[in-house]
């Protein structure tokens, strides 16, 4: 069996989060190298790795993780202002840890393209 991630560890309660929202199916906490003012990570509870994983029987759950960024982003007060909801996959997009989450950033102005 592979490792535990990190993420995996956080949703075991085995290392602590500043967690912003729970349900049984996904896991909100703030990152721990914030990018901007809000930088909260959105996981679904169900291993998948990345983007590449999700298939249609995930279409509910993945639909649901946009529903709490939704509201997420009306909390943290930056819904009018505008957010990113990001998702790196894979080596090219610098994703470092191999459990499917989404960053949902905002609090700034952001350049575009992105880097
Ligand atoms: P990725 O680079 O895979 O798209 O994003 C992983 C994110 O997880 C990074 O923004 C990183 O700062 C965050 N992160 C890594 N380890 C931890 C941790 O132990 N706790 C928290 N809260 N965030 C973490």
């Amino acid at each position: 069996m592979s490792e535990k991630t990190i993420f995996k560890k956080i949703i075991d309660k085995e290392i602590p989060a500043d967690v912003v929202y729970e349900d049984d199916r996904c896991l909100a906490f703030r990152d721990i190298a914030p990018q901007a003012p809000t930088h909260i990570v959105v996981i679904p509870k169900k291993e998948l790795r990345s983007t590449n994983d999700i298939t249609e029987e995930d279409a509910s759950l993945i639909g649901h993780l946009f529903c709490v960024m939704n509201e997420l982003a009306r909390k943290e007060g930056i819904a009018d202002a505008g957010y990113r909801i990001v998702t790196n996959c894979g080596p090219d997009a610098c994703q470092t840890v191999p459990h499917l989450h989404y960053h949902l950033i905002g609090g700034r102005k952001f350049g575009w393209p992105p880097g």
